[in-house]
């Protein structure tokens, strides 16, 4: 069983969801892939239906709070397992070199020293390189480097087991650069800030985000056949599937997914 779990789809800090990470799923193994601005993530994990105890690795694409916050208390309650005998072997962590020195200086000096002790011996750091491949879930795991001005940030490439391939771009529009790595594939897992009728509210372009027209047009360019987008702002929650769904298709002949929050996805 091949899926996306989607355990969050907002951006920055929203109220009506929670902030876009999900689950890959390769049948009983798990790789969390961004962890949302907090404690939410452990419900979302919950409710999407997976043990926490079963998930052992997890990839940060970049260090805004977004994305990083919710590593704390992923660590929290894995270290409090290991320590009580119910969590087996290592969690392992692959993220920029920055996010490795944050994430540990943070943790250290936040948590009790029977956590620290824990996090010592058995959570492991793999500092992520531009194109590097890495055995993840049974996935051969390609990093990519997004290329973004802000701050150094990290998609992947992988092909799923049913030959399929995969691209998680972060939270940036795919830079040119990467637009011969992207062509093609089968499913885009990309960020939306806003609809185009939105982008004078939302100023999605100033932030270094996309409106849904600006992805939908280049990712039809790139003749992309399944296009996952979230990362969105969370007004008019309710029917932002509906709303999207219909704008993207004005521009993109592909499938066009809009989740919400904890839905699932067959890849
Ligand atoms: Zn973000």
């Amino acid at each position: 069983m091949e899926r996306i779990l989607v355990l969050g789809t907002g951006a920055g800090t929203p109220i009506n969801c929670y902030n876009t990470c999900f689950i890959l799923q390769n049948d009983n193994k798990y790789l969390l892939v961004d962890t949302g601005g907090g404690s939410g993530v452990i419900k979302q994990i919950r409710d999407v239906g997976v043990n926490i105890k079963d998930i052992h690795d997890c990839f940060i694409s970049h260090k805004h709070i977004d994305h990083l916050l919710g590593i704390f208390y992923v660590l929290r309650v894995i270290t409090s397992m290991m320590g009580a005998g119910v969590y087996e072997g290592n969690f392992n962590i692959y993220c920029d070199k920055e996010i490795t020195e944050l994430v540990k200086n943070f943790f250290v000096q936040t948590s009790y020293p029977e956590l620290i002790e824990q996090f010592e011996k058995r959570v492991i750091f793999h500092n992520l390189i531009n194109h590097e491949v890495l055995n993840i879930i049974d996935y051969q795991i390609e990093a990519l480097d997004m290329y973004s001005y802000e701050c150094i940030q990290f998609g992947f490439q992988t092909k799923l087991r049913n030959n399929k391939i995969l691209t998680f771009m972060g939270d940036v529009p795919c830079n040119e650069k990467l637009y011969d790595k992207v062509r093609d594939t089968d499913w885009v897992l990309h960020e939306v800030f806003c609809m185009e009728s939105e982008e004078k509210i939302f100023k999605a372009r100033e932030k270094n985000h996309s409106t849904l027209k600006d992805v939908a047009e280049k990712m039809e360019m790139l003749n992309i056949k399944n296009l996952v987008v979230w990362h969105t702002k969370d007004n008019n929650i309710e029917k932002r599937k509906e709303l999207y769904t219909n704008e993207a298709k004005e521009y993109y002949k592909g499938n066009i997914f809009v989740p919400n929050d904890l839905e699932i996805i067959n890849i």
